[in-house]
């Protein structure tokens, strides 16, 4: 049995307008949409997942929409840069894409010897199309406009922007399994050799900067991924040995998850592979209808005439 760490699960940021996420993800991005649920923490709002045909592992980044959101900020003690996998040559594609929806983007530039594609979402989100220096061979999940030369593969890796990096490097190094790739100035490679993608996390040190705000356009939470529930709970043992606050295990419908706020600042989130989005709906039918978890089920008029109605592409 894998016991270590396998790499990304989801990362969940902040959005603010519903359809305008819903639109640009799934239709820009050409991300497809694997669950319509609400915040169990806060049912009155969705949580959106988006990610690859059957949302595996590694591709898939979820959003509560918040109509009414302020604005958040990057700084230190969060994730501020997430990195999608995709097929070498497709940059022109995207940027001539960005350019026609009028996304936010900027010159493709190079880090570690990739190529990457720096741009924003609707609320500001900080993303990157990258170009891996081993091709990534994951199935896209493709659209008539977002065909598979150019469908993003899933999550390469996550930019973690902290004060001093080096406690939390050791949670990755000493309970997580990853090891230190390469340093390129304040930015400083990690890598798990766990999984054959989405295994990449960044940590840039930027000891003068300010903290960040997570809100509107910001990342929430970063989840790294477990193979199953008896795995979370010998990282949970491991994590509240070094003296770290981390919750009981949560059913999140989907997967099973713990939560701890690591020394830098960043809320990670470990989740079990199991049961998977398939769990409540068709694989050919993910994302179709609202979904709620058992206990949200009697009030579903009520958390129905609360959400915004959202328009399918
Ligand atoms: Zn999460």
């Amino acid at each position: 049995m894998e016991s270590r760490i396998q790499g990304l699960h989801h990362i969940t940021a902040i959005a603010g307008d519903a359809q305008r996420n819903y639109n640009f993800y799934s239709s820009v991005l050409g991300l497809r949409l694997v669950k319509k649920t609400v915040n169990f923490d806060d049912p009155g709002t969705y949580h959106f997942y988006y990610g690859n045909e059957t949302g595996t592992p590694g591709t898939i980044l979820t959003f509560f929409p918040w109509a009414h959101v302020k604005p958040g900020y990057t700084g230190t003690g969060m994730a501020t840069e997430i990195g999608y996998a995709v097929p070498a040559g497709s940059l022109k594609f995207w940027a001539d894409r960005f350019n026609e929806y009028k996304v936010k983007q900027s010159e493709p530039l190079e880090r570690f010897g990739e190529l990457l594609l720096p741009f924003q979402d609707p609320d500001g989100l900080k993303l990157n199309l990258i170009v891996p220096a081993k091709e990534d061979s994951r199935a896209p999940w493709t659209t008539n406009a977002v065909t598979a030369t150019e469908a993003t593969r899933g999550f390469h890796s996550v930019v973690l922007t902290l004060k001093d990096i080096k406690p939390t490097a050791e949670i990755l190094t000493d309970i997580f399994g990853y090891s230190l790739l390469k340093q390129e100035g304040n930015r400083y490679r990690f890598i798990t050799t766990a999984v054959e993608n989405a295994g990449i996390v960044d940590l840039v040190e930027s000891p003068d900067e300010k903290p960040g705000l997570v809100a509107g356009g910001t990342n929430h939470h970063v989840a790294f991924r477990v193979k199953n529930d008896e795995v979370l709970m010998q990282f949970r043992e491991k994590i509240a040995a070094k003296g770290l606050h981390i919750t009981p295990k949560i059913d999140r419908n989907y997967f099973f998850s713990l939560y701890f706020r690591e020394p830098g600042g960043v809320l990670f989130e470990l989740a079990t592979d199991n049961p998977g989005f398939a769990v409540d709906e068709a694989v050919s039918e993910l994302g179709k209808d609202l979904k709620l978890p058992a206990q949200y089920e009697p009030q579903r008029k009520a958390i129905e005439k609360v959400l915004p109605v959202l328009i399918e592409n």
